[in-house]
């Protein structure tokens, strides 16, 4: 399959995410990770800083990091992409996920939603989470890459 989106907030990267990413690479040719830019969220790294993690995470030609704000299917219109990919932790994440593929497919229905399975590893991670755990001063290793890790310890050491 040629090309598809990842979209996401990405606040911060996770080794879910990358998990996702290196996944998808084998089904996909080509993927576009997609940086949602949300003005009526406040977030913890800028979409540079979120661009910066996810170049420094994921080194590979046939990725394209960009950011989007809007509707994701007039974003996928204009890359001329058809496919999106999300990636699925528990049952929680279904019952959102399934009326965001199902809206989306309404909204342009030649664009299609394939899901992937999180890794055994990383079921439980999400960057919710690791924000509240790094924030508290917990130790998120393993669970974002180094890059990360040295980024959101310059954040809450105040640095
Ligand atoms: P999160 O849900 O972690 O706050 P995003 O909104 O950036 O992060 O997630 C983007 C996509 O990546 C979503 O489809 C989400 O389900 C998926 N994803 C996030 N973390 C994981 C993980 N640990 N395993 C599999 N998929 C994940």
């Amino acid at each position: 399959m040629p090309a598809a989106i990842y979209p996401g907030s990405f606040d911060p990267f996770t080794n879910g995410h990358l998990s996702l990413i290196q996944r998808g690479l084998q089904m996909f040719d080509r993927l576009i990770v997609a940086i949602l830019v949300n003005p009526k969220k406040t977030p913890l790294f800028s979409i540079e800083e979120r661009r910066e993690m996810i170049q420094g995470a994921v080194k590979d030609p046939r990725i394209e990091i960009d950011s989007f704000q809007g509707l994701l299917v007039e974003y996928a219109k204009k890359k001329k992409v058809s496919v999106v990919l999300r990636g699925l932790r528990a049952v929680s994440d279904f019952e959102y996920e399934f009326q965001l593929a199902n809206m989306n497919r309404k909204l342009q229905p030649d664009i299609e939603t394939v899901f992937m399975m999180t890794g055994e590893d990383y079921f439980y991670v999400s960057s919710n989470l690791v924000r509240e755990v790094a924030s508290l001063g917990g130790n998120v290793k393993g669970l974002v890459p180094q890059n990360v890790l040295t980024k959101l310890k310059a954040k809450y050491s105040g640095g």
